[in-house]
């Protein structure tokens, strides 16, 4: 049968090829239930026609009637625009036309009225519309008939093409008259009921054409419950298929190496919340199926102590295991750190990153293979095909958003049953958002740091408090502390702010001269042998001051560093400072984090450092920077490709995530297979679903 919705927007009346090709390339339209689902953004009433004197700038649409007189075309040759004057009783603006010069020539008749419609910009201290959207007014009737208008985003190539905001309306409404009798529902009863939704059909014809305002309301969320409630079925029946279909391997021993390094080598207590992780984690290894879970936790929680003791679990059954970390320095830390704790154990761990000398690779290699090497620590180069285990049985992924998804896979394949895979965020992420993101992997949380720590304290300074910051900064050193300052470094900028950070190196060095203080520099212009040098000798305490990039960013481990100095704080993410401040903090010592404030800030990144100084809890920070930025520019979230709602938001829809999550949880932990009648059509709009994704992901 085939389905009305997926028939080529071409056969839609009025959309000829040209039309069709312009409304693909712009905005993805390609069939009738694209352009259905192409919803406008806001609404203005269109019964309210404003006069020329009302306009204001605060960026919205407004409506005008009046006449156009003065049409010109100014400039030449390809640099030609048209302008023309609209007035009404209270006064006159400009309007401009750019595009479609020949046709608008002769549109307009002196005297007649128009309803103009379009969006005021500024300009020589007066306003323009420009490309405004005109219309014959042919009396008041027809405003009253309809009050509410959706006002769909646009662009310029749609516009001249007849297609902007009117030109969609104009189309939708078409497509409505045509289909609507065909838009079957697609929740069940009770579904409908428990959450008091509005039918599918009546969201859709009034989300595009509402009656009133409040129906718009229950449009708009009953739209966003379908998208955000079947990305949830997917989602969780995703993992279901997963745990059937995959076999794990069982590690069914609670083995002699994980009780020796419990009882004899930890140097510290665990926290309850490291218990418990560790728990949760060996229940996964032992059930047989394979275990894919996302390790949350704040910096500094310990995650690196719960990931080694998982891998012990693995080495104890006979397996080996490997983590991977995104930059050598953090690679390199992690196989000293851990190489620490384990001395004294019989367990083999090396170190493979992309200066490992050949020779030691064929050792590596051959160790691998034997089954000699138990754990293997690196960095992108663990994912090469010439890596091969004998049997590898655990993967732990460190800092899990530098890696791409494609890359998880390839580890996968590094066994005939993948192994287990463990992956760490650096900074937590909002709940809500792991809930869509990460929504196919099981969550533990670390919500607890280990006992002791001072919180650091943040300060805000400008660059008139530079003096002191310098005498603070001396104090730290005469007390026998480290100090962190790290200068931005932002793609487009490169050569600029490698000079700020060479300019401000050279300043620290004459503010620190030798031979009392030393000062290192690291930046990821310099070779590894140089940068692994200048870390080696900050973190023996050769030296006092680092000058750095965002290279120490993630997981560095300096105990007895206490101050972190951000340069041009503002110009930083929230989730990359609050990585940063958590480099200091890790000792006995009260530590300090110090943003300096550059003199220009915006009010975004005011707020920022605003955040950064009122709270230490990095899931709060989290939420705030969902907040402030917008789920597509979370670390993690834009490759995963989950972002393209049509509707739903995933930093306002709070509660409605974490409703459908629970609902369809609860829907498949009876119903795994939605087999059940009172089911029915949520399992016929999963499978339609799948079957386009299939479709889309052998196009792509
Ligand atoms: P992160 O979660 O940011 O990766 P790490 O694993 O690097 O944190 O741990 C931070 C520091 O805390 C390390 O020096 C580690 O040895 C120490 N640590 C971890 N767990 C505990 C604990 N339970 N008690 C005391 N110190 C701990
Ligand atoms: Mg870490």
């Amino acid at each position: 049968m085939q389905d009305i919705f997926e028939t080529p927007i071409t056969y839609l009346k009025g959309v000829g090829p040209k039309k069709a090709e312009v409304l693909e390339k712009e905005l993805g339209i390609k069939t009738f239930n694209d352009l259905l689902y192409y919803f406008p953004f806001r609404y203005i009433d269109k019964s309210k026609i404003y006069k020329v004197k009302e306009i204001t700038t605060d960026s919205t649409y407004f409506q005008l009637k009046g006449k156009i007189s003065n049409l010109k075309t100014v400039g030449e040759k390809r640099m030609r625009y048209i302008t023309a004057v609209f007035s009404d009783d209270t006064g006159s603006i400009e309007l401009v036309w750019f595009k479609g010069l020949r046709w608008i020539k002769n549109r307009f008749e002196p005297g007649k009225e128009y309803l103009v419609f379009g969006k005021p910009s500024v300009f020589k201290n007066h306003f323009n519309f420009v490309h405004p959207e005109v219309e014959d007014y042919t009396g008041e009737e027809e405003v009253v008939g309809q009050r509410l208008e959706g006002v769909y985003s646009s662009t310029e190539r749609l516009k001249n093409s007849g297609l902007g905001t009117r030109g969609i309306s104009k189309l939708t409404r078409r497509l409505l008259n045509q289909v609507a009798d065909s838009i079957r529902e697609i929740l069940p009863d009770y579904i409908l009921n428990a959450y008091k939704l509005i039918d599918r059909k009546t969201a859709l014809l009034n989300i595009h054409f509402p009656e009133n305002p409040k129906i718009i309301e229950q449009a708009t969320r009953r739209l966003k419950f379908d998208e955000l409630f079947f990305l949830q079925l997917q989602l969780i029946t995703g993992k279901i298929y997963l745990k059937e279909k995959i076999k794990g391997h069982l590690f069914s021993k609670v083995g002699e190496n994980l009780n020796t390094f419990y009882k004899k080598y930890l140097p510290f207590e665990l926290t309850n919340a490291q218990k418990r992780v560790i728990k949760e984690i060996r229940t996964d290894m032992g059930s047989g199926k394979q275990m894919n879970r996302l390790l949350q936790g704040d910096v500094g929680s310990g995650k690196t102590v719960v990931a080694l003791m998982s891998a012990l679990i693995a080495i104890d059954n006979g397996f080996q295991a490997c983590l991977m970390a995104p930059t050598e320095i953090l690679a390199t830390q992690h196989f000293n750190n851990i190489r620490q704790l384990l001395d004294g154990m019989n367990i083999n761990i090396a170190l493979l990153t992309g200066s490992t000398k050949q020779a030691e690779r064929k050792i590596i290699s051959e160790n691998l293979l034997s089954g000699d090497l138990h754990l293997l620590v690196g960095t992108h180069a663990l994912i090469e095909e010439t890596v091969t285990f004998k049997n590898l049985g655990f993967v732990i992924i460190d800092e899990q958003h530098r890696f791409g998804v494609e890359q998880r896979a390839r580890l996968w394949k590094k066994n005939i049953n993948p192994p287990h895979v463990l992956v760490m965020t650096a900074t937590p992420i909002p709940r809500t958002l792991a809930m869509t993101v990460y929504g196919n992997l099981d969550v533990s949380i670390i919500d607890e740091l280990p006992p002791g720590r001072k919180p650091v304290k943040t300060l805000l300074f400008f660059e008139s408090k530079r003096l002191r910051v310098i005498g603070f900064i001396r104090d730290q050193i005469k007390n026998g502390r480290q100090v962190y300052i790290v200068y931005p470094l932002i793609q487009e900028s490169e050569k600029m702010d490698l000079k700020n950070l060479m300019d401000g190196f050279e300043y620290l060095q004459r503010e620190f001269p030798l031979p009392e203080y030393r000062v290192s520099v690291l930046h990821g212009r310099m070779k590894t042998e140089d940068k692994e040098y200048e870390m080696k000798r900050f973190v023996e305490g050769k030296t006092q001051i680092m000058v750095s990039t965002t290279v120490i960013e993630v997981g560095v481990d300096v105990p007895n560093a206490s101050v972190m100095v951000i340069e041009n704080a503002e110009r930083f993410g929230l989730s990359q400072l609050h990585q940063l401040r958590g480099r200091v903090g890790r000792g006995a010592e009260q530590s300090y984090c110090i943003l300096m404030a550059g003199e220009k800030v915006s009010n975004e990144g005011r707020k920022r450092l605003e955040t950064m100084v009122r709270t230490n809890d990095g899931f709060e920070i989290a939420e705030a920077d969902l907040q402030l930025r917008g789920p597509g520019d979370i670390e993690g979230t834009r490759q995963s490709g989950m972002l393209d709602f049509k509707i739903a938001n995933l930093a306002r829809d709070n509660e409605l995530i974490v409703q459908t999550r629970r609902l369809a949880e609860k829907i498949l932990e009876k119903d795994p297979k939605l087999e059940l009648p009172v089911n029915r059509l949520l399992n016929a709009e999963l499978q339609k679903l799948r079957r386009e994704k299939h479709q889309w992901a052998r196009i792509s």
